[in-house]
């Protein structure tokens, strides 16, 4: 049978498919071939190739447009101060049962929202010094790793509290700094939010007062909108009730159940002064 002027169908059996083989009327040349020979093929094998080809391309390009919303955002668009700009797992240093039990606690946060895809908030409370933002950080940077590395990747951002804030406030006059509703479109799309030093924007230290109303609307109607945002403060519960709204501390420990660690007192201040 004759298709085209081209290539006819063979009476040879595609041992894959059972379909007919074409083989083109002559033959033909090709660089890596000393000989022109006549080209056999089983067209399904061919459909199947090619369809397995566009597959890879296209997946390849929605990857490649999804990891630059997702993956190298935090790189992006995450807020690191220098000092803790190489703060991870590996410069996480040990150095008693305490450290310890938080890293255990942050690998085990790690686990629960990558490897169990958990849902809720998460807590690190602890005086200031005791490695809260370093190791808040680590699990970070992790989940972010961990997600890309099965090729799903996730959107995680870790963003200090009181510099979000001044972000926002840098655009109430200038042009420059991130209004508030693009902010605020940005992080409650994010998958994963690392808050650092939640209180820390409050005014609370120094003079006891409430942290202030528009500080307290933008949390709250952030966290109202999100499921998984890890939070570190310094502030107690019994402090948190006094610094923010009862609503707003009922959204802050939205679904954080198990997921919250607690530096005891007597905690040592990594930044202790050698004198
Ligand atoms: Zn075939």
């Amino acid at each position: 049978m004759q298709i085209g002027n081209f290539h006819h169908v063979t009476d040879k059996l595609c041992p894959r498919h059972q379909t007919y083989t074409w083989q083109s009327n002559d033959k033909v040349k090709a660089i890596d071939r000393k000989e022109p020979y006549y080209v056999e093929v089983c067209p399904v094998c061919v459909q199947e190739k090619i369809d397995k080809e566009l597959t890879e391309i296209t997946g390849e390009a929605v990857l490649n447009a999804e990891l630059s919303q997702t993956y190298d955002l935090f790189e992006r668009k995450s807020i690191i101060t220098p000092k803790l700009q190489s703060a991870s797992y590996k410069t996480f240093t040990v150095s008693g049962e305490i450290d310890k039990q938080a890293k255990d606690f942050g690998l085990w946060l790690n686990e629960y929202y990558f490897k169990n895809e958990g849902t809720g908030n998460a807590i690190l409370q602890g005086r200031p010094g005791v490695g809260k933002s370093h190791l808040t950080l680590a699990i970070a940077r992790k989940l972010n790793e961990d997600w890309k590395a099965i090729k799903k990747p996730k959107s995680v951002l870790f963003i200090p509290v009181n510099r979000l804030f001044q972000t926002i406030q840098a655009s109430f006059n200038k042009s420059d700094g991130m209004s508030r509703d693009e902010m605020m479109k940005l992080l409650e799309r994010v998958d994963y939010l690392f808050l650092d030093d939640l209180g820390k924007e409050s005014t609370f230290g120094n003079h006891g007062n409430e942290a202030s109303n528009w500080k307290q609307e933008f949390l709250y109607e952030l966290l109202d909108m999100r499921g998984k945002t890890i939070i570190n403060t310094n502030l107690n519960g019994e402090q948190l009730k006094k610094v923010y709204d009862p609503s707003l501390v009922s959204r802050i420990m939205d679904g954080v159940g198990k997921n919250i660690f607690v530096y005891p007192e007597h905690a040592e201040d990594r930044r202790k002064l050698p004198f």
